[in-house]
């Protein structure tokens, strides 16, 4: 398997090749400003105690705190935790938050705790790293298999620690615990937002553009729903199993009625059930990856009919498969642009916390659009300038943001 921070790594070189970067700053940017690694023993139901393994991984903080998940999984490692904090950074530049880049995470198949053992794995980390965090300092949140609970948790943990309440010390918060309105649906509206300027670019309608969308929780659910609300016609949809097509577009509310009541999208009158493979191929004007990461690979990239892809998932396309998409010219609105409007909702539940206000929905998903239309025409000129691929030019964009604040 790739090592993921060697590829973060490569990306780095690369778009520091292109902006002809500093080569002490490019230097100071191949490593975290500082990882932490802890030991995170749990006093486990029967009586014994497990020790678990956590980092959190703090990138760089030239633009703001450092902010970035925190993930439970067996899989989680030092250097992915290290490639992850640095995509962070990434993602917070390109988009222009005042945010800098981290990532943190424990190695545990979380599923196998009980309720009290994980949230007393949760405090034990918070207790190990408590010292290097905070609203101005580094600002967490939820990633794979941590939950808004989790962050109740952390954050309760936290201000015991030191003594006084700082709600902006962690986002994903559910909503009584000062999480922000509008975070559910923020990752889509702003992927919304960014398509809607791509329309332009491309001068196409949305009546006239046939979407296939893979995934349909969170972030694929609501895509959907709300590209049909600007009247795209979204032909393909899938869950974990495979998906339903409809050349002529997909009926979303029998769709999502069907797959609540039943759990899967068989048995639908008037659709032809589909692979999670053959969705991806389908003959349509964009795909929305908003599942899993590695779908698009070497070996399915040339069969990609879809002129644009709009990724909504976090690392859907492999950097081999980047390399024939571009050069057959498919337009690609990479994950650090496309589900940016998810960590900057976080940013706004942050500065609601640290300020003590309290927007309502319709408040967050308008300060929203200005900052996602912003930051796709300022990624589309730089891919112009440079004659680049929209990834390299997000990376390029970023980058300049934060060297322009780095001081040797
Ligand atoms: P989710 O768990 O709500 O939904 C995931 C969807 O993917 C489900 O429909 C599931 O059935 C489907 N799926 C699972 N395995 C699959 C497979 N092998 N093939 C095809 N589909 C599969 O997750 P989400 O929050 O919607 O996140 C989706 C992606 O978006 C992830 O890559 C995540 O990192 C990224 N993302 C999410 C947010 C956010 O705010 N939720 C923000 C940025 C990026």
């Amino acid at each position: 398997m790739q090592n993921p921070f060697e590829n973060a790594l490569k990306q780095l070189e690369k778009a520091a090749n292109i902006m002809n970067l500093d080569k002490n700053i490019h230097a100071i940017l191949k490593q975290p400003d500082r990882v932490l690694t802890v030991a995170v023993p749990v006093r486990m139901d029967d009586g014994e105690v497990k020790v678990f393994t956590g980092f959190r991984s703090q990138y760089n903080d030239s633009l703001g705190p450092y902010k970035g998940g925190i993930r439970y999984h067996e899989n989680v490692s030092l250097d992915e935790v290290r490639a992850l904090s640095f995509w962070m950074m990434v993602k917070c530049a390109t988009v222009n938050i005042p945010m800098g880049g981290g990532k943190g995470g424990i190695i545990v198949d979380s599923k196998k705790l009980s309720e009290g053992e994980l949230e007393r794995m949760s405090r034990e980390y918070i207790r190990k790293i408590w010292r290097e965090i905070g609203s101005d300092k580094d600002v967490p949140a939820p990633d794979m298999y941590t939950t808004p609970k989790i962050m109740g948790w952390m954050r309760d943990e936290y201000e015991k620690l030191i003594g006084k309440s700082d709600p902006g010390v962690i986002t994903g918060k559910a909503i009584a615990d000062g999480g922000s309105e509008g975070r559910e649906q923020a990752t889509a509206q702003g992927g919304v937002y960014v398509t809607r300027e791509l329309m332009k670019k491309m001068n196409w309608r949305a009546a006239d553009t046939k979407v296939a969308i893979q995934g349909m929780g969170n972030v694929g659910g609501f895509m959907a729903k709300l590209l049909a609300k600007d009247g795209f016609k979204i032909v393909a949809l899938s869950d974990s199993k495979g998906g339903v097509y409809n050349p002529d577009g997909l009926d979303l509310d029998t769709i999502f009625v069907h797959k609540e009541k039943t759990g899967s999208l068989t048995g639908i009158d008037g659709v032809q059930n589909v692979s999670n493979a053959e969705l991806l191929e389908l003959p349509v004007d964009i795909l929305v990856p908003s599942a899993m990461e590695n779908q698009i690979t070497v070996d399915n990239a040339a069969n990609i009919k879809a002129k644009v892809i709009v990724e909504m998932a976090n690392g859907p396309t492999t950097p081999e498969a980047d390399e024939i998409l571009s050069q057959r010219g498919t337009v690609l609105v990479p994950d650090v642009l496309a589900n940016a409007g998810g960590v900057t909702v976080s940013c706004f539940e942050w500065e609601q916390n640290v300020k003590n206000l309290k927007w309502s929905e319709d408040e967050v998903l308008t300060k929203l659009k200005p900052i996602m239309v912003a930051a796709f025409n300022e990624v589309w000129e730089t891919k112009e300038k440079y004659n680049v691929p929209m990834r390299t030019a997000a990376f390029v964009k970023a980058i300049e943001r934060v060297a322009g604040k780095i001081k040797i």
